[in-house]
């Protein structure tokens, strides 16, 4: 995405407080108990490590890495692993708790977790990443399992970690225990539909909310704010189904082109050029990058970090609907003006929900000893995506707020529900 502006101070709450601003409008307007209220507000376990890891040159680098399971109401805890500069425990925290709701949005039988490493993958060798990886599964045996706690992929972690998490949990346990990560390579138990799930489940959001708001997707417009997993599998199967991408991004800069970009050739390009975009040539190279977020399309994906939409360029952007592929990427005051302006989001934990979906199907074709055809993966997921975004849209009439709000009371609705059959102490 080239140089992007950060978010102003004010919009830089700590990620936990903007995710629990949104948790408290829906919990009043769902008249939630207030001690359920608090069970629900507190991280049941975060655990934080120092990762000593011998590098290639022969030193030795200490990292630092945490999980947080924010909850397990539902079911055994699910949330990928960040490998990343900017990883912090607020951060973490967050997510997770991002993680409860979207699984209990979807109705799949999971609690909330994250994990994340202070690092930077990009100027690490694999020997490195491996090494940094098997650390931290070892550091976690106590944490992870099948029924405990199931790692996944996040940013700046694939198939390839998830392997090595596998292994190194299963050499502790003296047994092949494959469901314990999501998100493996096929050979070692992933599912087929893995790899583009979350991609595929944020065009299904896009397609039910367009047909909401009336828009044609043979005529829609989008701009797609980063190229990794998310963002150019939803900018593919989005072009399969009609729209013109005319804006994609990653950290080269962002690429314009009125007419439509070749998102297949764009992803051959990177994959082939060291993972970027650096250098496409179907598509104009933007000036300022941060413009990809105010253009005049009908659709804006963000797709890369959180707070990238804030209250200093939400005025500025065009786009009638949001589709968030990232986690957090509207900042919690952007929120409001987003709701003046009448811009429709289909919220990160709806529309990014088809990744954990698809990590849930692995979960289940594991503990079968069996595998799934894409076609049957493909289907049962994109009816959960879809019924999920019926019951969010039918919740946002219902209560009269926004799709993001809705969104949350669906979740809460449902793990405190569960909160109150299950009991406590
Ligand atoms: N990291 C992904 C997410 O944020 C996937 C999590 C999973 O599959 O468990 O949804």
């Amino acid at each position: 995405m080239g140089y992007i502006e950060p978010a102003p101070i004010k919009d830089k709450a700590n990620p936990f407080e903007s995710m629990m601003s949104r948790f408290n409008i829906a919990t009043e307007a769902l008249g939630l108990d207030e001690q359920v209220y608090n069970v629900l507000k507190s991280p049941s376990k975060q655990v934080s490590v120092s990762l000593p890891v011998t590098m290639d040159d022969g030193s030795i680098k200490v990292f630092e890495g945490h999980r947080v399971i924010h909850s397990n109401i539902l079911g055994p805890s699910k949330g990928g692993v960040r490998y990343a500069m900017d990883v912090n425990i607020d951060e973490v925290k967050a997510l997770a708790a991002w993680m409860t709701w979207k699984c209990a949005v979807v109705d799949i039988p999971y609690g909330g977790a994250k994990g994340g490493i202070k690092c930077n993958p990009r100027e690490m060798s694999a020997g490195e990443i491996e090494r940094l990886t098997r650390a931290y599964t070892q550091s976690m045996t106590g944490v992870f399992g099948p029924d405990r706690d199931i790692p996944a992929p996040d940013m700046g972690t694939g198939p390839r970690e998830m392997a090595w998490m596998m292994d190194e949990y299963s050499r502790s346990m003296g047994t092949t225990v494959n469901a314990v990560v999501t998100g493996k390579p096929l050979v070692l138990g992933g599912s087929l539909g893995r790899v583009e799930a979350t991609g595929r489940g944020v065009m299904v959001s896009a397609l039910a909310a367009m047909e909401k708001l009336k828009i044609n997707p043979y005529h829609a417009s989008i701009a797609v704010q980063g190229f990794g997993n998310v963002g150019s599998y939803a900018a593919l199967l989005l072009t399969e189904r009609g729209c013109s991408i005319t804006a994609i991004s990653d950290i080269s800069g962002a690429y314009h082109n009125d007419n439509g970009i070749d998102i297949r050739s764009a992803i051959d390009y990177r994959n082939s050029n060291n993972g970027t975009l650096e250098g496409f040539d179907g598509a104009e190279l933007m000036e300022d990058p941060n413009e990809l977020l105010t253009l005049d399309v009908d659709v804006l994906v963000p797709a890369a970090v959180e707070d990238v939409i804030h209250s200093g360029n939400v005025d500025n952007v065009k786009a009638k609907l949001i589709v968030e592929g990232a986690n957090g990427p509207t900042s919690a005051e952007a929120d409001d003006i987003i709701n003046k302006k009448g811009i429709m989001v289909a919220p990160d934990i709806l529309a990014n929900a088809g990744g954990v979906t698809v990590s849930y199907f692995e979960w289940v074709q594991n503990r079968l000893g069996y595998k799934w055809t894409r076609e049957r993966v493909n289907r049962r997921s994109d009816r959960i995506m879809k019924d999920a975004f019926d019951k969010v849209y039918g919740a946002s009439l219902k209560y009269k707020v926004p799709m993001r709000i809705a969104a949350y009371i669906v979740a809460i609705d449902k793990v405190s529900e569960t909160y109150k059959f299950r009991g406590g102490y």
